[in-house]
């Protein structure tokens, strides 16, 4: 990075409101005097993020096997048949022995734009669509090189039918501005489920594994129509939900690393809600979009 970069970078620390200013080690190395300025206040450290040195190859992952869900799930659902149970997205082995791999419904792998928004807002395939006011489709630059994936719709994304709405959508957009971008532009957002899942109070939850496997092909779809360089996770459930991981693992260990998702480069950082919550954790969401941008800028050389 080149002081010129390094102090466009502080400028658009400022933007998303992080500060003080983080360095790069090697940066550091050229700059000492623009170090000593820029070193944080904060007693632990940013670690520099690790760039793409393990790209290793992850395959697509594989579908939840409709494990037997009691952590909230709509009553009638565990009323259903296995065959019920089976998201609508992913077509099953024919071989029970064989390994489960997703095979996308070839109806959803073919819809263009227009057919695919259609069915997502009538989409009845899983008990969200209950308490739903609108399906929060994903708001965008359809040819977009970057695409920002979040968990799912909260209260005012549910209210307006557009994800990252409110104080986190205003954070978003302002790290959005930090790399260059803007909502609408070269930028897409979506999320991992189209309607809001709450809790029996009313309250936002995550989704649930079969609720994430009924949505998941809206969103494989929505990638293969954009095409993007680069895909961010914003948070645990879009990371471990792409990745397919164990519901256990932190977002701190995915952090730092570029993943791979169908082919495609994925950094994962947090989720800009919690980034509200934890504002000492901004520093780190910004080595992470730096990250992301070092990973875009290798891809597109
Ligand atoms: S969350 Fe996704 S799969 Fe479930 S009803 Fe909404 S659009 Fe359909």
């Amino acid at each position: 990075m080149s002081q010129n970069t390094f102090a466009a970078s502080a400028r658009v620390l400022e933007e998303i409101g992080v500060g003080p200013v983080w360095v790069r080690r090697h940066l550091a190395v050229e700059t000492a005097e623009a170090e000593a300025a820029a070193t944080p206040v904060a007693a632990a450290p940013v670690p520099a993020p690790q760039r793409a040195a393990q790209p290793a190859a992850r395959p697509a992952p594989a579908p939840a096997p409709a494990p037997a869900q009691d952590d909230g799930l709509p009553p009638w659902l565990n009323e259903m048949s296995d065959a019920d149970m089976a998201p609508p997205g992913f077509m099953p082995n024919d071989d029970e022995d064989d390994e489960p791999v997703i095979r996308i419904n070839p109806a959803i792998a073919t819809m263009d734009w227009a057919k695919l928004k259609e069915t997502v807002a009538e989409c009845r395939q899983c008990g969200l669509c209950n308490g739903r006011k609108k399906t929060v489709f994903g708001v965008g630059d359809e040819k977009a090189k970057w695409l920002f994936i979040g968990e799912g719709p909260g209260r005012n994304e549910d209210m307006q039918g557009e994800p990252f709405v409110g104080p986190a959508g205003k954070l978003l957009d302002n790290m959005l501005v930090a790399m260059g971008l803007k909502r609408g532009e070269n930028a897409y957002i979506a999320n991992i489920v189209k309607c809001r899942p709450t809790d029996e109070a009313g309250k936002d939850r995550p989704p649930s594994a079969q609720e994430v496997a009924s949505c998941l092909p809206y969103l494989q779809r929505q990638i293969a129509l954009i095409q993007p360089t680069v895909l961010v996770a914003l948070g645990k459930t879009a990371a471990l939900s792409l990745l397919g991981l164990d519901p256990a693992t932190p977002v701190s260990k995915l952090r730092g690393t570029v993943h791979r998702y169908q082919g495609l480069p994925l950094v994962v950082t947090y989720h800009p809600a919690y980034l509200l919550r934890q504002l000492g954790d901004k520093s780190k969401a910004w080595a992470d979009l730096c990250l992301a941008m070092t990973t875009y800028a290798d891809t597109t050389d």
